[in-house]
């Protein structure tokens, strides 16, 4: 598994599980090899009880928020999800919350240039750049705002707009970044989970990913041109997304 060589990003997620769900990184693990991935994707979690977990690793990249993977460190606080199946800061308990604010001063130590924010701030919407995870409620999690609950009490925060400079891919842009940390490998992942093989998911628009991308394009009704152009971009969001609101 590849390490991280920098951690200027702390991000915290909900696993956006049910309530009273409480398997741990075992079971995190099992939902994230199901919807494809290798690993779990956090680094770490924070279980119903205030208990911390390491997940993937503390230096381990994850697999946790698109395009910023290779420079973050992803916290997540199991819940997120009422018994409506409506995500709910509620669901989240004071020892998780007292644990949370341990961890991100320790991390905080640990990693001396981390700033830290919420999954949302880190929103597609925000940059345009056409990736949702499918694995969570995007634009939901983690239920609170990160940024305002980390400064007041005395945590770096994260300046979303200066960290966008630094990675952000403009928007409708063709790929620029290869290998498995990168906005293609997660149009890869959205293809999988469509439904079509496309072989190993390397960052790479080879053969099998060009021909995935056709037939997806053909049952969308798309031009099929075989590349991941906005408007197949889009179709694809919108698949996970309508998935993601049921
Ligand atoms: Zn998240």
């Amino acid at each position: 598994m590849a390490s991280r060589k920098k951690t200027t990003l702390g991000v915290v997620h909900v696993t956006a599980t049910p309530p009273g769900w409480d398997r741990g990184v075992a079971g995190i693990r099992a939902i994230h090899k199901a919807q494809g991935w290798s690993d779990i994707g956090y680094n770490e979690i924070i279980n119903p009880d205030g208990r911390a977990e390491i997940g993937r690793g503390k230096m381990a990249i994850g697999a946790h928020v698109a395009g910023f993977n290779s420079i973050s460190y992803g916290l997540s606080l199991v819940g997120g999800i009422n018994r409506d199946g409506k995500p709910d800061f509620s669901t989240i308990s004071a020892a998780q919350l007292a644990t949370l604010e341990r961890r991100m001063r320790e991390l905080t130590r640990d990693f001396p240039d981390i700033k830290w924010c919420g999954h949302r701030d880190l929103s597609p919407d925000k940059n345009g750049n056409g990736i949702i995870e499918p694995f969570e409620h995007m634009k939901a999690c983690p239920t609170f705002d990160v940024i305002p609950w980390a400064a007041a009490r005395g945590l770096p925060t994260a300046d979303i707009k200066g960290t966008w400079k630094i990675v952000a891919l403009a928007p409708n842009s063709a790929p620029v970044f290869e290998g498995p940390d990168s906005r293609t490998a997660y149009l890869q992942r959205l293809l999988t989970r469509a439904g079509y093989v496309i072989g190993p998911i390397d960052g790479i628009v080879g053969k099998k990913t060009r021909a995935a991308t056709q037939a997806f394009q053909l049952a969308s009704g798309l031009p099929e041109t075989g590349a991941l152009d906005a408007a197949t971009v889009a179709a694809l969001r919108n698949l996970f997304e309508a998935s993601a609101a049921a």
